[in-house]
């Protein structure tokens, strides 16, 4: 029956097309116009919520006071009425919820060949908070470092882009104003705020730093502005005032005086903006729905009209015996049936107005923003970005080895892709850092060496840490064999480091391997060896202190140097009779080959490329190709190569000739295994990247790197993404001398040739005035992956 009465329908509808198409238009025409009316005022109360929520909540802010020279009045902002004590007193009052001191202005920033002008804002860490403002890459700065006045800067988006380009900016050093700054951090995106202006073109250093080397202040301690955030949007009059009754106090204003200070409610103007927007969107609605009525008056007439021209049709009808209840639904499923085709279109307009994504947003400068029905939107290209984290939702990546590499990862990846289950695995229960670790071995300066629970920093970036040996690894079954248990893994980055080869030097017994790295390691394998190090230097009374350089490739290439000249330093300085020996089977290193050989004559003698060939720790003697050398201490250096996992694994390179290389095989770009593309090696175990310079140097920097930027291809493959190549780099900031002071940075950087070779450029910078600039690099790491 139904299906009878749709044909009949069907006919209807193609005996008067055009009236049909009529009906339609008038329909389409209408909802249509409503649809898209409301997705105007919508989109533009989305832009603008959007650009709202961009610049924090329940924010005022205080503005120092006007001054007048000559008759010339400054406007607000231009005196020195508001000081860093009036914020740290404001902080203090009930309902505050942050407070941020800010100086800020515009500079012209030079990184390598490229400069841009970006607006400098000199504040606190409460500032990000305030703002609500996240770091997508690298870490923010610390009160510490408003404390000391450390040169290191957080950017927005398009200076990144501007100046860096593709490069990574964390770990770079940028020059504002001639003073070098290190970037620790990126920001996230803002985009444009309500009066148009880019939030990403921004550099946010402290304060402290901003009014010392950037803009200068007349009086130390002035700001021009204050930001403060109540706890809450009911709190905020009650705040206000007290504020002002605060710095009426405080600046010593007797009654009847008027403010030296400017106050201005940020979110008050934002929400009267979104107030705007709101009554815009209901005016267009009102207007849309005038036509949707027009045009539903018109489908009226037209009905009307088909149903006084069908009279005939529906008396035959009925003179055959249809009721009056079949008529209605005829007409009825006919309407129907108008509506079915017009609500394909409608679907089809909807679609065109666009997905959420495309709604407006204030980065992309929408010409007019539109923000369609959410249904539509998921059941088009809405769908995809949620799924593609439930497809990443129960994937497992295994980290084996938590040093700077493994860490690195493990944060990142915690980062990027909160929904995959990230473990650790190392067999030690604490990381420790060699980074800085020389001039603690001779007690130079205050330094001091980092030391970290892996337990601890599970918990505080949220992912696992599982203490045990990683023993083997089955490929086929994606399963590593721990000292707990087994591990399944869907993608697993091997970051174990390296191991000492005794056996180079006929060193076969692990009984006397173990002997020779309890009394004489040179500590280079494992920074938890440095305390049992110190002991000993401190215990050596004087005779000759051996010290083996690894050959070529082996960890920190510079340390080995930078530990030799202290350690010449210290024997000097504290009258030690003793005599320190390196054998150095490579090149001496150029930063330091005038204060070893001259400056520390009397302490150091050098044995130039000298090959350690055997050792006899019974009568602690090293045999070398030139000669044999006695030794009272020693600090014993073998040659390095991969960790024992990777040998058995099968992941060692091996070389034309198809012997071993003693590192791993893997990408130079994405660091994935050439024979299992699931397992990604990063490291100092990595091995060959580029016939032109070979290996990457094996620092903590570039490990960290390497770890960035597998989380960031773990994170793309698990969601069905591509990522694109990112090549990693190194800074070392080393002390090249003591007396006076001078530290060398030695900087590397990487470029892929047009043949594919990827290309190394080193430079070596000496730096007379270093002003804290090594441990400014070691905390601006450590903040990468070990404090959030
Ligand atoms: C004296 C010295 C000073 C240095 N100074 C600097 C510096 O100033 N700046 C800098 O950038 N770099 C410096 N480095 C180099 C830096 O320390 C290394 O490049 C860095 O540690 C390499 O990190 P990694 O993650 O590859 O390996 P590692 O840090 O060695 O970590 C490997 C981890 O894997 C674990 N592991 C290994 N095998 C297994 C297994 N089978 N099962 C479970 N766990 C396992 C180990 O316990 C270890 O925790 C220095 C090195 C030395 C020796």
């Amino acid at each position: 029956m139904l299906k009878a009465m749709l044909g009949e329908a069907w006919l209807a509808m193609g005996a008067n097309r055009l009236r049909t198409a009529l009906t339609m238009l008038g329909m389409v025409i209408g909802v249509g116009a409503v649809v898209i009316m409301m997705a105007i005022g919508q989109g533009a109360q989305y832009a603008v919520q959007q650009t709202i929520s961009t610049m924090g909540s329940n924010l005022f802010i205080v503005l120092s006071g006007s001054f007048t020279t000559a008759g010339v009045r400054s406007g607000s902002a231009g005196g020195p009425t508001l000081n860093v004590a009036d914020g740290e007193a404001i902080a203090e009052l009930d309902g505050v919820a942050n407070v941020a001191p800010t100086h800020q202005g515009s500079r012209q920033l030079v990184y390598g060949s490229q400069n841009w002008s970006s607006q400098i804002v000199g504040t606190t860490p409460a500032y990000l908070e305030a703002r609500a403002w996240s770091i997508v890459n690298g870490a923010g700065f610390g009160d510490s470092d408003v404390r000391s006045s450390t040169r290191v800067a957080v950017i927005g988006k398009t200076v990144a882009e501007n100046l860096f380009g593709a490069e990574d900016p964390v770990g770079k050093t940028m020059r504002i104003q001639q003073n070098p700054f290190l970037v620790i951090g990126v920001l996230g995106s803002k985009g444009q705020n309500l009066d148009g202006r880019d939030q990403d073109d921004t550099v946010i250093i402290p304060l402290s730093t901003a009014q010392r080397k950037v803009f200068g202040t007349p009086f130390l301690g002035s700001v021009r502005m204050i930001m403060i955030q109540a706890d809450s949007a009911e709190t905020m009059p009650k705040v206000m005032d007290s504020v002002t009754s605060l710095l009426r106090q405080r600046h010593r204003l007797r009654d009847g005086m008027p403010d030296d200070f400017f106050m201005r409610n940020l979110s008050a103007a934002a929400e009267s903006e979104a107030e705007t927007t709101r009554t815009m969107s209901i005016l267009l609605g009102a207007i849309a729905s005038i036509s949707l009525l027009v045009g539903g008056i018109g489908i009226m007439n037209i009905m009307l009209v088909s149903v006084t021209e069908r009279t005939r049709e529906i008396g035959i009808r009925m003179a055959i015996g249809a009721r009056q209840k079949d008529i209605l639904s005829q007409f009825l499923l006919e309407a129907a049936h108008r509506l079915c085709c017009r609500g394909r279109r409608r679907h089809f307009l909807r679609l065109v107005s666009g997905p959420e994504g495309g709604a407006a947003r204030p980065d992309r400068g929408a010409a007019l923003p539109m923000r369609a029905g959410r249904r539509q939107f998921l059941l088009a290209a809405g769908m995809l970005p949620l799924v593609r984290p439930l497809r990443a939702a129960g994937e497992r990546v295994v980290i084996v080895g938590g040093g700077w590499g493994g860490l690195a990862a493990a944060s990142h990846l915690r980062r990027l892709a909160p929904e995959i289950d990230v473990v650790l695995v190392d067999r030690q229960s604490a990381f420790t850092s060699f980074a800085l670790s020389n001039r603690w071995l001779v007690d130079h300066g205050n330094s001091s060496i980092e030391k970290h629970d892996y337990a601890a920093l599970a918990a505080r970036w949220g992912y696992r840490f599982v203490p045990a040996s990683v023993d083997s690894i089955d490929r086929a079954q994606r399963t590593v064999n721990t000292s707990a248990g087994r591990l399944p893994y869907d993608w697993l980055v091997l970051a174990p480091g390296i191991r000492e080869n005794y056996a180079a030097w006929q060193v076969n017994d692990p009984q006397v391997v173990a002997e020779l790295r309890q009394h004489y390691s040179g500590a280079m394998l494992n920074a938890a060896d440095l305390p049992t190090l110190k002991k000993r230097l401190a215990g050596f009374k004087g005779g000759d202190l051996l010290m083996t350089i690894p050959p070529a490739p082996y960890r920190c290439p510079p340390a080995p140097y930078e530990r030799a000249m202290l350690i010449a330093w210290w024997l000097k300085a504290q009258k030690i009779p003793g005599k320190l020996v390196i054998i150095d089977p490579n090149p001496m290193m150029p930063a330091f080959k005038s204060i070893l050989l001259e400056r520390f004559k009397a302490q150091v003698t050098y044995l130039d490329h000298a090959r350690v060939r055997q050792i006899d720790p019974a009568r602690k003697t090293v045999s070398t190709d030139i000669d044999d050398i006695r030794f009272d201490e020693a600090m014993l250096s073998p040659p390095q190569e991969a960790a024992g996992l990777l040998w058995q694994a099968g992941l060692i390179r091996r070389d034309a000739g198809g012997n071993h290389t003693g590192w791993a095989d893997q990408g130079g770009l994405d660091f994935r295994s050439v024979a299992d593309q699931r397992i990604f090696i990063i490291g100092d175990a990595a091995g060959l990247v580029s016939p032109v310079f070979g290996h990457y140097p094996k620092t903590g920097h570039v490990a960290n790197r390497m770890g960035a930027i597998v989380a960031r291809q773990i994170a793309a493959s698990a969601t069905g993404k591509t990522h694109p190549a990112l090549l990693p780099e190194s800074v070392c900031h080393v002390v090249s001398s003591v007396e006076p002071l001078e530290y060398t940075r030695i900087e590397a950087s990487y470029r892929q040739r047009g043949d594919g070779f990827l290309m190394q450029q080193v430079k070596q910078v000496r730096e007379p005035n270093p002003a804290g600039e090594d441990s400014a690099w070691a905390e601006a790491m450590y903040r990468d992956f070990l404090r959030p």
